[in-house]
Parts: C-alpha cells; sequence; structure tokens
C-alpha cells in the first residue's frame, strides 16, 4: 500500500480547497448594463436575457 512520504503541513492541507468558493452561488454580471445577476434568470433592472429585452415596461 502507498504511504505518504511527509506529513501534510497544516500550511498546505489548509490551503486545499481555498479555492473551491470563489464565485458559486450563480451570479453573474449582465451582458447589457453590467449589474450583478442571477445566473439563467432574466436581469432585474434592466429586463435583458440572452442579448434581447424580455420584460418591457
Ligand atoms: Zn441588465
Amino acid at each position: 500500500m502507498a504511504v505518504p512520504k511527509r506529513r501534510t503541513s497544516k500550511t498546505v492541507k489548509n490551503k486545499r480547497r481555498t479555492h473551491y468558493k470563489l464565485q458559486v452561488p450563480g451570479m453573474t454580471t449582465c451582458t447589457n448594463c453590467g449589474e450583478i445577476k442571477l445566473a439563467h434568470r432574466i436581469c432585474k433592472s434592466c429586463g435583458h436575457y440572452k442579448g434581447k429585452e424580455v420584460v418591457g415596461e
């Protein structure tokens, strides 16, 4: 059985999953107005989705 040659240091162990949750909650910026919006949803501030206006006033 393979056995690790060196003990994993505290620093390496703690750094292991630091990059996992950088932008997970499905947030993107609107291509039309640049507002932060939920992914796969219509932009709340300008009503655009996939480059065209969906919600009309
Ligand atoms: Zn927008």
